[in-house]
């Protein structure tokens, strides 16, 4: 082992250490990935409940990094946050998620999350304009998913931006509900046109009545405020029974389809196969 001063540092914190180490690596590493097509999207599909058909995508960003395989989202978006590397990440994220819903034989929906922040981005509503006549899809097509914890800062600023979008004809959709803070004060000011119920209450609903009771009183909620609620994390027919029951709209996860490759790849009839 290496045993210059610079490390002796570890000596007193070797876990920290370790860990800013590979932040740092993945930092810096990240700067590199988009150059070296290392980043790709997954589509997972969603669905309407009351006719089981489909309704549109979620785009799912993935990192195969060169050494270390595949790193999940959840582990590089907050360092790429921290770094600013996620408007550049962002930005190619919408790009290539548009120009696959355009590459798609129907006019499904495309869903993109948006960082936190990527919304302090002061040319976004600029961007994503420019995203849209470059690629030439439909605003009606794309949905932006956003965080309550994305508008929890300077809120009227937040207010202002996706009334913006929404002027685009770009629908947006309130992500993880039930996990951030003053939901119902966000929910009721801001113009979402779509509650995705958190999947953790979901993946609790068979063991946890607590979980149950939170989803109902969501579905609930959305149908007071006429807004359509999409529940994630179904993976069991089950689920998917007590969702309808209780009027849910919309619903994604395993049970219907894991985020896969390319959908137009699986489409036959828009993809021209040689001879
Ligand atoms: P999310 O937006 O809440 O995405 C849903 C996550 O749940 C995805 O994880 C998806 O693969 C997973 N999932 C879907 N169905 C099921 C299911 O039935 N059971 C279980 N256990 N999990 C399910 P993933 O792809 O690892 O993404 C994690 C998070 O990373 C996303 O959570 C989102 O917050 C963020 N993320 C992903 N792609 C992007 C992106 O392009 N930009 C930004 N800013 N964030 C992204
Ligand atoms: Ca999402
Ligand atoms: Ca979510
Ligand atoms: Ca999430």
């Amino acid at each position: 082992a290496k045993a210059n001063v610079g490390e002796r540092l570890a000596y007193y914190e070797p876990e920290m250490d370790e860990t800013a180490r590979a932040r740092r690596q993945i930092a810096n590493d990240l700067r590199h990935a988009l150059d070296r097509n290392e980043l790709t999207l997954v589509y997972q599909p969603q669905h309407g409940l009351a006719t089981g058909e489909m309704t549109g995508y979620e785009a799912l960003l993935r990192w195969e990094h060169p050494t270390r395989g595949f790193i999940a989202p959840d582990d590089f978006i907050p360092i790429a946050e921290e770094t600013g590397e996620i408007f550049r990440i962002g930005e190619w994220v919408l790009r290539e998620a548009c120009t696959e819903a355009m590459a798609w034989a129907n006019d499904l929906k495309i869903a993109v999350n948006l960082s936190a922040v990527q919304l302090s981005q002061s040319d976004l509503v600029q961007v994503v304009h420019g995203i849209l006549i470059e690629t030439g899809l439909s605003p009606r097509r794309l949905e932006l998913e956003i965080t309550e914890t994305a508008i929890i800062g300077d809120k009227l600023r937040a207010l202002h931006l996706l009334r913006q979008i929404k002027a685009l004809g770009i629908s947006i959709a309130m992500d993880d509900f039930g996990t951030g803070y003053s939901s119902l004060d966000t929910l009721h000011s801001f113009p979402f046109d779509k509650i995705k119920i958190d999947k953790s209450f979901l993946l609790r609903s068979q063991t946890s009545s607590q979980a149950r009771a939170i989803i109902k009183a969501v579905l609930a909620l959305g149908q007071s405020l006429n807004v359509p609620v999409l529940a994630e994390g179904v993976e069991t027919l089950d689920q998917v029974a007590l969702l309808k029951e209780q009027g849910c709209d919309e619903a994604q996860g395993y049970y219907f389809g894991r985020p896969g490759a390319s959908p137009s790849l699986s489409i036959g009839h828009v993809v021209i196969t040689g001879s």
